[in-house]
């Protein structure tokens, strides 16, 4: 079954996409926790962190450095912003295709777990 994230990824389902390449696809969250808050996602479809294979090592590189470079894009790379990965149920992940969440445009304040 394709994930929401899949089907965007492929053009199947509407989404704000601010990015997209071979490797990776940037799509605004449809409920955003502040002012920025960007999905990067691999266009293969891995689950989860748990799923990150030896080979997937320079596709993880490439999603920080596309949520760099969209932070710089956003105008929020001075003042700082957040980069998270939700895994499994008690990481609190709600769709099984692995995203890098690109949050900021406010102070985030410290970490709440
Ligand atoms: P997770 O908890 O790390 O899995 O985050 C999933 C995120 O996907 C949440 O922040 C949701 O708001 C977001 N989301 C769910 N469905 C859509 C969609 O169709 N478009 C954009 N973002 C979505």
């Amino acid at each position: 079954m394709a994930t929401i994230f899949e089907k965007i990824v492929k053009g199947e389902l509407p989404a704000d996409i601010v990015y997209q390449d071979d490797q990776v696809t940037a799509f605004r969250d449809i409920r955003p926790a502040a002012p920025t808050h960007i999905l990067i996602v691999p266009n293969k479809p891995i689950p989860t962190v748990n799923d990150v294979q030896p080979e997937d090592e320079p596709l993880l590189g490439h999603m920080i450095y596309v949520a760099k470079r969209l932070a710089e894009k956003e105008g929020i790379a001075k003042d700082g912003y957040r980069l998270i990965i939700n895994c499994n149920q008690h990481g609190g992940q709600e769709v099984y295709h692995l995203h890098l969440h690109l949050i900021g445009g406010r102070p985030l304040g410290p970490m709440v777990v």
